[in-house]
């Protein structure tokens, strides 16, 4: 089985990644596209639930970038992206 890098959940069987921030540089950190791609109950690459609001787990190749709303994976608007949970608050 392969895990998250970042939430450390298993792919298959988590319903989101919970790392919901994209950091494109110290002063740019967008909400992850949240968008859903995929026509299946679950992602065909990380096994996430498609639902609106859940986040693809880093890597996945269904992941659009915030920014240029092209594939995460293949964009250019950032050589490397840090991935950071969201602070909400709850618990
Ligand atoms: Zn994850
Ligand atoms: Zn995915
Ligand atoms: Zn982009």
């Amino acid at each position: 089985m392969t895990s998250c890098d970042d939430c450390g959940q298993e792919m298959l069987g988590s319903k989101s990644c919970t790392h919901k921030l994209l950091e494109f540089s110290e002063y740019q950190v967008r909400e992850r596209n949240t968008t859903y791609f995929d026509v299946n109950d679950h992602c065909h690459d990380c096994g996430i639930e498609n639902k609106p609001g859940n986040v693809h787990h880093f890597g996945c190749d269904m992941e659009r970038c915030p920014i240029c709303e092209g594939q995460l994976l293949s964009c250019e608007c950032r050589e490397k992206y840090e991935v950071i949970p969201l602070v909400t608050g709850e618990n």
